[in-house]
């Protein structure tokens, strides 16, 4: 991913080296326990139809961020002000606190599943599960899928770069929101939320994250301004700007003069502008 922050992606190819294989580990760990958490968030909170507004703007963050896979997202009344995604990369979930629905603008809600899809469209859900996993202190999951076992330098390397990848995802929140503001107050938020309460238990209390033992929101804000001004950040919104024109040219109806148009074509029949 061209938003992704170096440090992420450093560490994670070391993570890659280090550990077992990936395969590995995802046929050893974690398959088992991610396919009870899907039961146990299935079974207690509501789907998200794709028809929904929460459905729309998740399907507008996935698009603008041109994930390969549309992950199934939950509302759940157990994770308090908060929100996290696990799975794998190929079958991803997002969770989302039912109590953000109530508090956050639909501005910082959209900054919010577009943090969680840029986990996922950086490739993070394989190593981020398993940190998940390892930060809770294993609980319930420990002696069925054997995450103790996995040593300590692994560990250490997991938690390392967990923190790291919370940069790109939050440079994902940057260019679907398009302004720092947004995703600065919807962390602002969490913290202040957070703080307030003690959300959730067990294992999705402890998978709650955003904020939770994430590197420091004055840290994180610091390098999102940073890359708000930078090369790298300009070059990605341009992406995102020229797919979303090409796009809007093969539509079957023509965005100047309302004419239809063959989709194939770029060139309208009624009025003869080109619709890119
Ligand atoms: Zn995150
Ligand atoms: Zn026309």
């Amino acid at each position: 991913m061209d938003y992704a922050y170096a440090a992420d992606l450093e560490k994670l190819a070391l993570l890659k080296e280090l550990a077992t294989p990936a395969a590995l580990i995802k046929a050893f760990y974690l398959k088992k326990a991610v396919s009870m958490l899907v039961k146990e968030v299935s079974d207690r909170s509501a789907l998200v139809e794709r028809g929904s507004k929460l459905g729309w703007m998740l399907i507008k963050c996935a698009d603008t961020l041109c994930l390969k896979y549309l992950p199934e997202m939950y509302v759940d009344g157990y994770v308090g002000f908060n929100a996290y995604s696990f799975g794998f990369d190929e079958k991803p979930y997002v969770v989302l606190g039912e109590r953000l629905l109530k508090v956050l603008t639909e501005e910082e809600m959209t900054a919010l599943i577009a943090h969680e899809l840029g986990h996922i469209g950086c490739g993070h859900m394989l190593y981020h599960t398993l940190a998940e996993f390892i930060v809770q202190g294993v609980g319930w999951s420990a002696s069925t899928i054997g995450i103790p076992l996995l040593e300590t330098p692994l560990r250490l390397a997991l938690l390392s770069w967990r923190r790291e990848s919370e940069v790109s995802a939050d440079r994902a929140s940057l260019l679907v929101a398009g302004s720092v503001e947004a995703v600065k107050s919807l962390l602002l938020k969490l913290t202040t939320l957070n703080k307030e309460v003690s959300c959730g238990d067990g294992v999705l209390g402890s998978l709650s994250e955003v904020v939770s033992s994430h590197p420091l929101v004055a840290r994180r804000i610091a390098l999102l301004e940073e890359y708000y001004k930078s090369v790298g950040y300009a070059k990605a919104r341009s992406k995102i700007s020229k797919r979303n024109l090409v796009r809007r040219a093969f539509v079957p109806i023509c965005r100047f003069c309302g004419a239809k148009k063959p989709p194939s074509s770029l060139f309208c029949s009624s009025c003869g502008r080109s619709c890119v």
